[in-house]
């Protein structure tokens, strides 16, 4: 879903997530509470790729399509890097 930009009349501006069809030309400020109306943006393709849009796609597709796993992440084969090397932890019980 692509991200509205909306300024409101103390010209706060926010963005909000809303469906490529949606309709809605008003909004509630999130900063003041004020009616926000929506603004003609140009499209943000140069931030295509960058974190914010890759997490914001992988949120997405996590509510449609979770990823499945068949083991614990972080148990296994290959995986048996030491987190700490304090000799005291070491000492510590094991499961
Ligand atoms: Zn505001």
């Amino acid at each position: 879903m692509p991200l509205y930009e909306f300024r409101c009349e103390s010209s706060h501006v926010h963005e909000v997530m809303l469906p490529i069809n949606a309709e809605a030309r008003e909004a509630t400020c999130p900063a003041c509470g004020g009616a926000s109306v929506r603004l003609i943006s140009s499209a943000r393709l140069g931030r295509l790729g960058s974190d914010r849009a890759q997490l914001i796609e992988r949120t997405q597709a996590s509510a449609d399509a979770p990823g499945v796993v068949d083991r614990i992440p972080g148990t296994g084969s290959g995986n048996s890097a030491p987190t700490t090397t304090d000799p005291r932890h070491a000492r510590l019980p094991r499961p």
